[in-house]
This record gives C-alpha cells, sequence and structure tokens, in this order.
C-alpha cells in the first residue's frame, strides 16, 4: 500500500479518474508545497456513485450480519496493519504532528469500525406488548445508499465514524472527505478493495463541497445526510435537505469553555488544559477556547500556562518530538491570525505568542501558528463568539458558580465544556445547567462510544452515540399484530 500523486474515486469497487478529468491542488501545510492531486470531481461522479450505491444495496443490506461483521473487522486489521503508512499521510495532509494521528486518528479509525461491527452483533429493536391484547414491534431496516460528509480536522477518524456505522446496519454509501485532506480516506478505498468489500457499498468521491458535496445533498436517492463540519455549511445543508425530508444528522462547530476552580486537582488540570488548547493546533472541535479560572486560583493558573505553553515544541510534523505542528491551510493561517489582530481590536492583551513562529529547514514556507493565549476579552466580542479553531485560547477569572456559568453559556455554540474541581456536587450541578451537549469533569477528550456525542444550540443537531448511532441509520416503522 502507498500513496500516490493523483488520488482518485472509489466508484463501483474501482479506482477511477473524475469524469471532468480536472484536479486540484493538494498541499502539503508543513511545506506549503504541493504535493498530490485531488479529484476535481462534479455531479456526474456522485451520480454514478450514487447509482452504484443503489445497485449494492439490497443484496449488502441482506447479508447475515456476520458477513458485515467480517468485512467491517478486516477493514480494521488493514488500517490497524498500516498505521505507520496512514499516520504519516495524514500528518502530510494537515500538519498535524504524526505523533497525534499514530495514537489517536487512526487508533480511533481502527475502532470505529470494530465498535460498529460488534454493536450489530447486539443490535435489538423493541417489541411493547398491549394488554388489549396486542403486540407492537418496531421493525428497523436500513435506509438504502445514505451520504457522509465529513471536515479536514480528525480526517479518516471523523471520516470512519459516519462510515462505519452506516454499513453495519446495511446501508450503502456514498461518502465525501474534506478536499482539504483527502489522502486518508484515498487510502481507505484501497483497503476496502484490498478486504474484499463489494463494489459499490462505499464509494467515496472527492472534490469541492458546493459542487460534490451539495449533489450528494440533493439527490433524490440519496436517505439520509451524515454530515460533520462548520456550522453555515451544515445551515446550508440543512436548508436544501430539509425539504426533501431527508434524515439529517449534524456535528457542527463550537466555543467550548473550560471551567477551573480553585479546588481543582492542579498538575493534572494544568497539563491536560494544555492539551485540550493546543492539540491539534488547536483544530479539534471540542478544544476549549474559553478558559475561565476562578479569581482565587487566577494568577497562579496564568502564570504557570503560560510557562508550559511557552515550552510546547513547534516543528516539523513529521517529527516524532514535534508537539504543535502546521495548520491546515495558508487560508486557515490568514483567519486565525486576522481573529488575533480583531482580538487586539477588542481590547485583549497577548499573553502569548499571537503571530507566526519560525520553522527551520522544509518547513520554512509552512502554514504554522505560534500557540496564543489572550487575556482581557469580553464575553461577548466576537473573538470570544465566534470559533477560531487554531492554537488561540482567551483566558478569563470569575467569581463564583454563577458567574462562570453566565460566562460558560454566553454562546451561541454548546458542544463540549470541561469543568475541574475536586467538589463533585458543584460538578454534578453545573453539568446539569451547562449548556453543551459533552460535559467533562476533571477530564477532557475522553470518550466511549456508546455515549451521545454532539452539540446543543448551534452546535449541531442528531446528537447520538452507540445503538443510537446505528439507529440514525435505520428507518423505524411500527408493526402492530392484534392477537386476541
Ligand atoms: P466545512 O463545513 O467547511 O466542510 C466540511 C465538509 O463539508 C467538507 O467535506 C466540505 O467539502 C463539505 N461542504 C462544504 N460546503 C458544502 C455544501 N454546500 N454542501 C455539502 N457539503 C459541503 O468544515 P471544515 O472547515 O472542513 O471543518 C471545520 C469545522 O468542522 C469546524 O467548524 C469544526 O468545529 C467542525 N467540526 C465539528 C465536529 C463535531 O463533531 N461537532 C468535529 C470536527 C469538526
Amino acid at each position: 500500500m502507498k500513496t500516490d500523486k493523483y488520488i482518485k474515486n472509489y466508484i463501483n469497487g474501482e479506482l477511477v479518474d473524475p469524469i471532468p478529468n480536472e484536479y486540484l491542488d493538494n498541499y502539503n501545510p508543513a511545506t506549503g508545497e504541493v504535493y498530490s492531486y485531488i479529484p476535481n470531481s462534479d455531479e456526474r461522479d456522485v451520480e454514478l456513485a450514487v447509482a452504484a450505491a443503489k445497485k449494492a444495496f439490497p443484496e449488502w443490506s441482506r447479508q447475515p450480519i456476520a458477513f458485515r461483521w467480517g468485512l467491517l473487522n478486516r477493514i480494521a486489521d488493514l488500517i490497524y496493519q498500516n498505521l505507520d503508512l496512514l499516520a504519516a499521510a495524514e500528518s502530510e495532509d494537515n500538519g498535524k504532528p504524526v505523533n497525534l494521528a499514530r495514537t489517536v486518528d487512526i487508533p480511533r479509525a481502527v475502532e470505529n469500525f470494530r465498535f460498529f461491527a460488534s454493536a450489530i452483533k447486539h443490535f435489538s429493536s423493541e417489541s411493547h406488548h398491549m394488554t388489549s391484547g396486542a403486540i407492537n414491534y418496531t421493525l428497523r431496516r436500513p435506509l438504502g445508499a445514505v451520504a457522509c460528509i465529513s471536515p479536514w480536522n480528525l480526517p479518516l477518524y471523523l471520516f470512519t465514524w459516519k462510515i462505519a456505522p452506516a454499513l453495519a446496519i446495511g446501508n450503502t454509501v456514498v461518502a465525501k472527505p474534506s478536499e482539504v485532506t483527502p489522502m486518508t480516506a484515498y487510502l481507505l478505498s484501497k483497503i476496502c478493495i484490498e478486504a474484499g468489500l463489494p463494489p459499490g457499498v462505499l464509494n467515496i468521491v472527492h472534490g469541492l463541497g458546493r459542487k460534490v458535496g451539495e449533489a450528494m445533498v440533493l439527490s433524490k436517492e440519496i436517505k439520509a445526510i451524515s454530515f460533520t463540519g462548520g456550522t453555515e455549511t451544515g445551515k446550508k445543508i440543512a436548508s436544501l435537505a430539509a425539504p426533501l425530508f431527508k434524515k439529517m444528522s449534524l456535528e457542527l462547530g463550537g466555543k467550548n469553555p473550560t471551567l477551573i476552580f480553585a479546588d481543582c486537582d492542579f498538575d493534572r488540570m494544568i497539563q491536560t488544559v494544555l492539551r485540550s488548547s493546543f492539540s491539534n493546533q488547536g483544530q479539534i472541535c471540542l478544544c476549549g477556547s474559553r478558559i475561565l479560572v476562578q479569581e482565587s486560583l487566577y494568577e497562579r493558573f496564568k502564570l504557570a500556562f503560560l510557562e508550559k505553553a511557552s515550552l510546547l515544541r513547534i516543528g516539523d510534523p513529521q517529527s516524532p518530538d514535534t508537539q504543535v505542528g502546521a495548520v491546515v491551510s495558508k487560508e486557515h493561517q490568514e483567519k486565525i491570525l486576522s481573529y488575533i489582530e480583531l482580538a487586539k481590536e477588542e481590547g485583549g492583551r497577548i499573553l502569548l505568542g499571537g503571530g507566526i513562529p519560525e520553522v527551520n529547514k522544509r518547513c520554512s514556507n509552512g502554514y504554522f501558528v505560534e500557540p496564543t493565549i489572550i487575556e482581557g476579552l469580553d464575553d461577548h466580542c466576537r473573538s470570544n463568539q465566534e470559533e477560531i479553531f487554531g492554537p488561540v485560547v482567551s483566558i478569563a477569572p470569575f467569581t463564583d458558580e454563577e458567574d462562570a456559568l453566565r460566562k460558560a453559556n454566553a454562546s451561541e455554540y454548546g458542544l463540549a465544556s470541561s469543568i475541574w474541581t475536586e467538589n463533585l456536587s458543584r460538578a454534578h450541578k453545573l453539568a446539569e445547567s451547562i449548556e453543551t451537549g459533552i460535559v467533562w469533569i476533571n477530564c477532557w477528550m475522553l470518550r466511549d462510544l456508546r455515549t451521545p456525542f454532539g452539540g446543543m444550540k448551534n452546535s449541531g443537531m442528531g446528537r447520538e452515540g452507540g445503538w443510537e448511532v446505528l439507529r440514525f441509520f435505520t428507518e423505524p416503522k411500527n408493526v402492530c399484530i392484534k392477537y386476541r
């Protein structure tokens, strides 16, 4: 298995060129160089992929569960066997430290296939016995061909988080990875071919969102859309798909609060908050970008946080020692830097970073941004309200629980929060009132795949986990039998 210069679409079991025969440049963000080419597909490629998925559906959906279980596990095995290659490819495509891809992204992609392969073996639907002598049971059939659209920040991990459950329950899939990071999805096509996945069961069409993504959303044959990406794109997809009455799961942006109380376990907190702020250059939807600290701990926290963040090793993502790599693209680097300027105009004081670091040798033209810590921003200013999605955090003090909660909830987003306190009554109370779909207490990024995942408010809809994700990909029907 190897990466190729020209990425191909995966349609009906084959690797094919896009019908327009056009390609987009694919940049390595750590060097600023074009290193491969992405199919600039259009609606005709999507039509072919949808037709292949539709044709493959009857047989795939009727296969014994053990057959699908076996194939999904085989794909997981092959991802695992190619861990080094996939981690290096993801790092080259995305700019993330190779170690992060090796220890988080790729192992979690393996886990997505294993989890849903095993979940279908235990899947059950409901039955209700009425005293009037009738039984209602819920028949859950797979939907048909479904669309999975994913973003660039955790490329293979989020792509497989959608594809694995859709396939496991018996749907066929037309999927589109982000055009910014297509390489690991391309390698997944090769893995599916090697695993013996029947033609048409999974189809991967590369290209731009407004061409390929919209054609998938609008296709009459696509029964459901599972989307992860930005809130504006989510709105657009919802506006196109709602009049067609399609099922939708939208996992969108965030502006996550981290609440730190004076009674927390300081050492544990500071290590984890460093990660929750700057992992993947802050480009994880779950990163905490608004750090709120109880007044009495504020100065101690600030000193320690600044010191630790200033020691983070920024550098070539392919080096195993690197902790902070490149951000995903030049446009994204410019967006992050413009938000730092905006924060200054809004009264923010830059305590650390704020610019482009010097990274030597082959990365001297790469797209890097220093870990940046800002103080003094108002809760409601744009830089504290809008998603920056980079290594940029604001820190601010709060007085008491009520003040902390008010500040935490002062956002249109509601994806995730972290609460640091040894007072568990307080933690549970806050967990109940905080307006986020995920609440971490004294931890971050821990995830049991059986739990609901996703955000409240503008962070999305269709918050599901485990079996619920499998249920999303089914058409439930109530069957009622009167026997007396
Ligand atoms: P994006 O919305 O720009 O793109 C996501 C995907 O949608 C890409 O594949 C893109 O090509 C496609 N797309 C774009 N326009 C489309 C359209 N009109 N119709 C159909 N598809 C279209 O997001 P991004 O910049 O790739 O990713 C970053 C965003 O994703 C951030 O906002 C981040 O918070 C969010 N995100 C959310 C989660 C979550 O679980 N809630 C996880 C990761 C990332």
